[in-house]
């Protein structure tokens, strides 16, 4: 039985797990979001900056202060953004992606902080004509922080650094401005407790994105639980008569289309009841397990091994012919009866019965091969059990 592994908890504060490789499963499941995340914004940067750049160039004087450090600004944010989509469409790592998303969203602030004005003011110096702070500049800052800080799963607090220098520079700005930007104290207000709003958003949108990988994570395991639960015998774990059909159904058909062989083996304890008797039904459900361990041990993997019910099991070997599977359930048998049965201190001696068959090209389905199995297991329990008979032919040990 799949056992339940403990859910990875959310740091109290931070969008982050509180187990490191919680958090790198969690991006590394996120990686497909992510980088479409990272394309969408890398894209949008491409076209604003490319945009900017040709409106600038078309419509504004050429001599106008700042216009020079301006159309530098675009066109290395321009290059940094198709930089970074190439980078986004070949990485494999999550921290690749967000380490572009970061240098691409430095230079957006930067370009956004530094370049918002269109055109500066009157006779302003070149320093002040690239420093001028728009409201415009600013929206777009809080609404770009939004994008990144609830698309991309990593880096929240390098991102959340970033804007809030960039933030910060554009506030000391708005205060510093020579001729003063009207009403810089609302302003900055306004935009501080925007920022903080953006933070918190994204905060709880990349914690929501948490525990709903969380969710998904508990609906996988319980579906794999469940499975598990409709596929296995319950006493023992071995696959269960339903299973075991589909599983050999698929098998047969596969051996007869390759024309390979596949052979099955049905055991059924000898004077079971006599155990469940003498020592409890406890110890004969102890012995049902020891046994299933016993029998998996010597199996290879593609061998399937199931219970039928009681105390009668299945064994079905692809690419095993019917004097291999004869040789298999002979030794099978030889360990069984050799091996010591323990349950409280008590052991108890067990012997099996055997039958074999192996499938025919007229098989059309896993009933007549197991009809075929069951007639020669009836004929080696008929025979003094202990023994292994094969389909038509009777033999023993
Ligand atoms: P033989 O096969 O040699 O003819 O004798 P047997 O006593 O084994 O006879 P049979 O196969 O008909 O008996 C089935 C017995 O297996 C009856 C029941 O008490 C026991 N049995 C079946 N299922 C379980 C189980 O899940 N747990 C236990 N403890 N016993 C079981
Ligand atoms: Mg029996
Ligand atoms: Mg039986």
């Amino acid at each position: 039985m799949i056992s339940p592994a403990p859910q990875p908890r959310l740091h109290p504060l931070l969008p982050r797990f509180d187990d490191d490789r919680a958090e790198q499963a969690f991006q590394l499941a996120s990686l497909r979001d992510t980088r479409h995340g990272l394309a969408l914004l890398t894209l949008a940067a491409l076209v604003v900056s490319c945009g900017t750049l040709l409106a600038a160039w078309f419509h504004l004087p050429h001599d106008q202060p700042g216009y020079l450090p301006g159309q530098v600004l675009r066109a290395t944010l321009l290059l940094a953004a198709i930089a970074a989509f190439v980078t986004v469409l070949k990485a494999t790592e999550p921290n690749t992606l967000h380490n572009a998303g970061s240098v691409l969203l430095a230079l957006g602030c930067m370009t956004i902080a530094l370049r918002m004005t269109i055109p500066p003011p009157e006779g302003a110096s070149l320093l002040v004509s690239m420093l001028h702070v728009t409201r415009d500049g600013t929206t777009l800052l809080l609404v770009v922080a939004i994008a990144v800080l609830t698309l991309l799963v990593g880096h929240f607090l390098i991102h959340a650094a970033i804007f809030a220098l960039a933030l910060t520079g554009m506030l000391v700005i708005a205060h510093t401005w020579p001729d003063g930007t009207p009403n810089a104290t609302g302003f900055s207000y306004a935009f501080s407790s925007g920022f903080v709003f953006v933070l918190a958003l994204g905060s709880g949108i990349q914690r929501l994105r948490r525990n709903m990988h969380v969710s998904r994570l508990e609906l996988q395991l319980a579906n794999a639980q469940l499975h598990e639960l409709a596929i296995r015998d319950h006493l023992t774990s071995s696959l269960n008569r339903r299973h075991f059909y589909d599983v050999a159904e698929a098998e047969l058909q596969r051996a007869q289309r390759y024309d390979a062989p596949v052979s099955l083996l049905l055991l059924d304890l000898d004077d079971f009841k006599g155990v469940n008797d003498r020592h409890g039904h406890a110890c004969g459900d102890a012995v049902l397990c020891q046994l299933v361990e016993l029998i998996q041990e010597r199996l290879r993997n593609s061998d399937v091994l199931a219970r039928l019910g009681g105390e009668e099991f299945v064994i079905l070997l692809p690419e095993t012919d019917l004097a291999a599977a004869r040789l298999l359930a002979d030794r099978l048998r030889q360990a069984i009866a050799e091996q010591p049965f323990e349950y409280s201190g008590i052991i108890i001696p067990l012997t099996t019965s055997w039958g074999v068959a192996t499938a025919h090209a007229e098989d059309k389905g896993i009933d007549g091969l197991l009809n075929r199995a069951d007639r020669a297991l009836y004929v080696a329990k008929d025979s003094g059990r202990n023994r292994v008979c094969v389909e038509m032919t009777e033999g023993g040990p």
